[in-house]
């Protein structure tokens, strides 16, 4: 796995964060060092590249093709009433939030899937995963998984026809850890039905502060995997999060698990895939 951890930081002198100090010495300049993927900047992907801008992340690959509409201002962190009339993309309110904590990031963005240029994804040392579909997810796990990347996902739902319920989820998916298939969260039968709703989905609920809880729990563990402050050494998290209930927990479903019981990535499946000559 690529290495995390460092020794000296230039910004450690100074007063910017001393209220995070506690991080431990040597914290800010591998939180610098860190690169890091957010393959998607809507309501989820928003929040995080905010609060990693805040914290002192240097390096990012963002991805992106959509612009804001009026409809993404109820959650869209960062952006403005003048950016859904002037059809700015989501890109470019991520640059622009990171640039006005980090003027000296260094961001790769890309009006694009991160499929359609997956070479920049692969520098990263942690991914956050805030797509829609079950199959995106999937996507995206297999690609941190064969270049050794933390995979972070998060999402949010709303159930139920008379009282609305909020759900939603942050799963950590390591390499060497339980994937999201030995956890549960994906299985052959929600692709199968997701493929089926395909194209009759329609929009749905999203809001500012579920998003928000989940993104600051995804961020909690990216800070913790980059300085391993809680002496944790996760490999894997799955905590749901109850919106009605307003908790976020240990998901039931990993209390039985065998942490080293993965099967689904061997590690003949790491890098580039080996094609036979044609
Ligand atoms: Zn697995």
């Amino acid at each position: 796995m690529k290495p995390l951890s460092a020794t000296t930081a230039p910004a450690e002198n100074s007063n910017r964060y001393s209220r995070q100090s506690f991080l431990g010495t040597g914290a800010e300049a591998a939180i610098a060092r860190c690169t890091v993927g957010l393959p998607g900047l809507g309501g989820g992907g928003s929040h995080i590249v905010q609060q990693l801008a805040h914290i002192g992340f240097q390096r990012y690959v963002i991805y992106d093709d959509d612009v804001v509409e009026e409809s993404n201002l109820n959650r869209l962190v960062g952006a403005r009433l003048a950016d859904a009339a002037a059809g700015t993309r989501k890109i470019d309110v991520a640059k622009r939030m990171i640039r006005g904590l980090q003027p000296d990031a260094e961001i790769r963005a890309f009006p694009c899937r991160w499929q359609k240029r997956p070479e920049p994804l692969r520098e990263c040392q942690i991914v956050f995963g805030c797509v829609d579909s079950y199959l995106g997810r999937s996507e995206l796990e297999i690609a941190c998984r064969r270049y050794l990347m933390h995979y972070i996902d998060i999402g949010m739902d709303v159930h139920g026809l008379e009282t609305p319920v909020i759900g939603g989820q942050v799963i950590l998916s390591s390499p060497g850890g339980l994937c999201m298939r030995c956890m549960g969260f994906l299985t052959d039968e929600q692709l199968a039905q997701e493929a089926a709703r395909y194209g009759n989905a329609g929009a749905r609920p999203q809001v500012v502060w579920p998003n928000g809880a989940l993104a600051s729990t995804a961020v909690g563990l990216a800070v913790d995997l980059i300085t391993n402050w809680t002496r944790r050494r996760r490999l894997h998290a799955y905590l749901s999060y109850d919106g009605n209930a307003a908790t976020i927990k240990d998901s039931i479903t990993l209390r039985n698990l065998d942490p080293n019981s993965c099967t689904h990535f061997p590690a003949s499946q790491v890098g580039d895939p080996v094609f036979a000559e044609l």
